[in-house]
């Protein structure tokens, strides 16, 4: 038995913030605002996973109210998600994201950041894949006031 799950975030770029995608920090003036460390990459694969597993959201599980998520670091999230994921049953057979902000470019982080969420998840590296589109300079994110991602995850039963 296999099951899909999507997962969806936005952060506002504001300067004064380290900008997290999977773990990898990208040098660049601003950063992602958030109650967390803002890793909006983390925060969709997050939901993708929980999604797929039926087991919740992240706003759920980890609410931005709580003190305790205060400057939380997002890949610790996103291993006790993928614990719980485990725990229930499930493992991930791929995961496939996609990274919208206008800057700065993905392209020359993408194989890290891959390795960084394949060594969580305990994949592959060829079950993960990462790509960055811009915006097109519309909206809020092509103004390049936030970024956005998308991200996709396959599971099927341990
Ligand atoms: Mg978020």
């Amino acid at each position: 038995m296999i099951k899909t799950g999507l997962g969806y975030d936005i952060h506002r770029l504001i300067k004064g913030r380290r900008f997290l995608l999977g773990g990898v920090e990208i040098p660049f003036s601003k950063g992602e605002e958030g109650h967390s460390d803002g890793d909006a990459l983390a925060h969709a694969v997050c939901d993708a996973l929980l999604g797929a597993a039926a087991l919740g959201d992240i706003g759920e599980l980890f609410p931005p109210s709580d003190p305790a998520y205060k400057d939380a670091d997002s890949m610790e999230l996103l291993r006790n998600v993928f614990a719980r994921v485990k725990k229930s049953g499930w493992k991930p057979v791929n995961l496939d994201c996609v990274i919208i902000c206008e800057k700065p470019k993905v392209l020359p982080f993408r194989d890290v950041i891959r390795n960084s969420l394949a060594k969580t998840l305990e994949v592959p590296l060829d079950c993960v894949f990462v790509k960055g589109k811009t915006a097109e300079g519309l909206g809020h994110t092509g103004k390049g006031r936030a970024v956005e991602v998308l991200a996709q995850c396959l599971l099927e039963k341990i």
